[in-house]
């Protein structure tokens, strides 16, 4: 039989990075219960239909697509927030709001594989459902903020924009929503000539090169900037303001944003209000990003109901954690190995391990046959704590001996002390 590889762009997690990764996730779920997200798991296969309605040709074309043997076309999910807007226009749909979801999990995208880039991937996702106040949208960053902190990340930025001062502009150009999804597209991609390419109107082509042109170091100046030079587009203009409105109440919560894109997109097609990603400096990948959807419950069947929400990329949190070097600070717990002397002995090795484990000792039970010495120097080699050696003269007093393998050193206790000596 041939031997076999993962397919391209899967990756087995083994010891190190598995623990690396759940501990992202721990830090997620941590994060969500401190901010009162409830945590819902979803399917990983959905409808076609529903994963492709709004998240933008991108993600459309790399999604993994195919009929189930029911003949129903399905897909992976190639993120999470068409889900939960099911949920909200069905199942949650009279659930009070706002509604707060926490979900996290892999996702799929027929991405090109490279360093922080996979087809399968992990995100932690965020959602803030009924509410357009602009106070949800700074709950999205300062959360992340939240993240970045436990996580240990030192050095990170939040780019920050709005969608609907590019859509105002264009839409008051007649400019259909077809070129405009091709438009930010290419803008996302910062191919800004290509997407220039797509836009007749020259007034419409100077106010778009000109927004360029607005970026500086003091971002509320930024904002104010950006406000007056779209003041002919009044969708744009309000667009503006509700950006100037999110940043305002984001520093405001504590949580400084480095830079205020006039000229910014996502990936994702359902957007309508204010976006953002954060970044470290050593990456130009974007660790998470998120940003308002008010359009998308609706688009499901719901109320209209506006939305707000953040998905963070963890493989690439993990990789910013290794490249900022900071290391997880999960506390080790103490490893006993239960070791019988000999092979007729296995049963009470067993009812031994599971009394310590009953009482929260983690335990390694011996169960390689190995003689006495064997076993103890495989211990060493796993780094256990303790061994607890169970032989026959200790075990007619209700006894066993247990080992300190750093200090070398092996005492008798009884069986019932056990768990003591563990200092559980
Ligand atoms: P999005 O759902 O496109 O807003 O992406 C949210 C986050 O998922 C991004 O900021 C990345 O951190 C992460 N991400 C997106 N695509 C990939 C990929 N192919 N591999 C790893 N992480 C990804």
């Amino acid at each position: 039989m041939a031997t076999f590889k993962t397919v391209r762009g899967m990756r087995d997690l083994l010891a190190g990075d598995a623990e690396a990764m759940t501990f992202v996730m721990d830090k997620a779920r941590e994060t969500a219960q401190l901010y009162g997200y409830s945590e819902v798991i979803t399917p990983v296969i959905e409808p076609y239909e529903l994963l492709s309605a709004k998240s933008g040709e991108e993600i459309r074309s790399r999604m993994f697509t195919f009929k189930d043997l029911g003949n129903r076309t399905v897909a992976l999910r190639p993120e999470f927030t068409s889900s939960i807007a099911r949920l909200a226009s069905t199942s949650l749909k009279n659930e009070p709001k706002p509604l707060r979801t926490f979900s996290v999990g892999s996702v799929y995208r027929y991405d090109e594989p490279q360093r922080g880039r996979y087809r399968e991937f992990y995100q932690a996702d965020f959602e803030l459902i009924g509410t357009s106040n602009p106070v949800a949208d700074a709950e999205m960053i300062l959360l992340t903020d939240r993240l970045m902190k436990a996580v240990g990340l030192r050095d990170y930025a939040f780019k920050l924009g709005h969608i609907g001062i590019i859509r105002g502009i264009l839409s008051q150009e007649n400019v259909d929503e077809k070129t405009q999804n091709a438009i930010l597209q290419h803008m996302d991609k910062k191919e800004f000539d290509d997407a220039f390419k797509l836009i007749k109107s020259e007034e419409c082509l100077s106010t778009l090169r000109g927004s360029l042109e607005l970026k500086s170091d003091d971002v509320f100046k930024t904002a104010e900037g950006i406000k007056s030079h779209v003041e002919g587009y009044c969708k744009a203009a309000d667009s503006a303001e509700e950006l100037k409105n999110v940043l305002k109440l984001v520093t405001e919560g504590g949580c400084p944003i480095q830079s205020v894109e006039p000229v910014f997109a996502r990936g994702l097609e359902y957007y309508t209000g204010m976006i953002f990603e954060v970044y470290i400096p050593e990456l130009d990948i974007a660790l998470g990003g998120g940003g308002r959807y008010d359009k998308l419950v609706e688009l499901f069947g719901g109320e209209p109901t506006p939305a707000t929400g953040v998905a963070h990329g963890l493989d690439r949190i993990v990789l910013a954690m290794q490249i900022q070097k900071t290391t997880p600070t999960r506390e080790r717990p103490k490893i006993v190995a239960v070791v019988p002397v000999n092979e007729a002995l296995k049963g009470e090795a067993l009812r031994i391990s599971q009394i310590l484990r009953a009482a929260g000792v983690r335990v390694e039970l011996e169960v390689m046959g190995r003689k006495m010495n064997k076993a103890l120097e495989d211990a060493d080699r796993r780094k256990v704590d303790f061994a607890v050696i169970v032989g026959e003269r200790e075990l007619k007093q209700g006894a066993v001996a247990v080992r300190d393998l750093a200090k070398r050193e092996q005492t008798i206790v009884k069986i019932a002390d056990l768990t003591k000596t563990f200092k559980i």
